[in-house]
């Protein structure tokens, strides 16, 4: 090692899901398989590109705007960033600056060990009990902060908003971060919670039911004290983070309910129809309430299974290691892209 090694900050960096550049059936990054709302395109077409010679407004203050509105909170109460990965790992920075550890799940989404790393942040896992799911006793205890996704990652379950809520009335002198990344397909978001609770930043995503991972917009709802130490933060860091087209593109999104929900029901259709298929083949699955179905299958490895696959031109997610070891996370994806995956897996077990 090189002696000025010694004082680089080392981090284990996230490793995302693969993009492969060739078409293929892409059902492993938890992408919205549908387009994003028409008005985008129209949004898109008439945008002026002389506009790109400026910056862009540092407040966001037109996607801010029309979050604000779509969710009946103040534009004081809304912070919008790069994806909902930017949100988050400003969220880490701002609000988790405790001796005591922050906590989190054990099996969850795999970037809040590696904001905790990178900011030397001390936290503890708190293990899904046998069954996969959030233990919210486990979190009544003394600590730094506390984050969990709702429905987690990846297993997809939904915790009930009372149990949500039992989280958070029993830790009122820290900040807890509910990531609401798949809430849309799954059941009441913790947004109706920020009004009673001043320490609950409820953080989403334009890159899964928005159908617009692409754009990169996240943002993160709470009352206006904890809004304003984001936006102090961000400013501290980079104040221009969202990009003019970004800005045009997620506020006319915001806009079009109808097809959003429209979206939202076909997808999950699609889940719960593919439940009953994989239900046919001989997996086992989570009952996940978000737009992905984490699988097992007692007769096959999950590793040759996710190779299998990927030979194929079908790519879903696949980890390995601990508990998870056997599990594939396969996005839902549209009917006939559902319906290429089963007729693979159908013919693989024929042989
Ligand atoms: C997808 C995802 C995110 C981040 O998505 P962005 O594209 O950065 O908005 C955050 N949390 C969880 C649990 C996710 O699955």
């Amino acid at each position: 090692m090189k002696t000025f090694e010694k004082n680089i900050r080392k981090v284990e960096p996230y490793v995302p899901g693969e993009q492969p550049q060739r078409k293929v059936i892409k059902l492993n990054t938890n992408e919205n398989p549908y387009p994003p709302a028409p008005g985008v395109e129209r949004a898109l077409k008439s945008m002026d590109t002389d506009r790109m010679r400026l910056y862009p407004d540092p407040t966001a203050g037109e996607l801010v705007k029309a979050l604000a509105d779509y969710y009946h909170v103040g534009e004081n109460q809304v912070f919008v960033g790069v994806g909902s990965d930017d949100v988050l790992s400003m969220c880490f920075l701002t609000f988790f600056n405790s001796e005591k550890p922050v906590l989190f799940p054990d099996v969850t989404y795999s970037f809040y060990k590696i904001w905790a790393e990178l900011y030397r942040i001390p936290y503890e896992l708190c293990p899904l009990d046998e069954d996969f799911r959030i233990v919210k006793e486990d979190y009544f205890r003394d600590n730094g902060g506390i984050i969990f996704p709702n429905p987690n990652a990846p297993t997809g379950l939904y915790m009930e908003l009372g149990d949500v809520e039992d989280i958070i009335s029993h830790n009122q002198d820290v900040i807890v971060i509910v990531d609401e990344a798949y809430i849309d397909f799954a059941g009441k978001s913790a947004l109706e919670l920020i009004e009673k609770y001043e320490n609950v930043i409820v953080v989403q995503t334009f890159s899964k039911a928005r159908a617009m991972a692409g754009m990169r917009i996240g943002y993160a709802v709470g009352n206006p004290l904890l809004i304003k130490y984001l936006n102090d933060a961000k400013y501290s860091f980079n104040s221009y983070t969202m990009n003019q087209t970004a800005l045009v593109c997620g506020a006319e999104a915001v806009k079009d309910k109808e097809y959003f929900e429209e979206g939202i029901r076909k997808i999950i259709k699609t889940r719960e129809w593919a439940k009953e298929e994989l239900l046919k083949l001989g997996f086992s699955f989570l009952d996940s309430k978000a737009n992905f179905i984490f699988a097992t299958h007692p007769d096959y490895d999950a590793k040759e299974l996710f190779e299998a696959l990927k030979d194929n031109g079908i790519y879903v997610r696949y980890w390995g290691g601990g508990r998870i070891s056997q599990y594939l996370r396969i996005t839902v994806g549209t009917k006939e892209e559902m319906d290429a995956l089963f007729g693979f897996l159908r013919s693989y077990m024929m042989q």
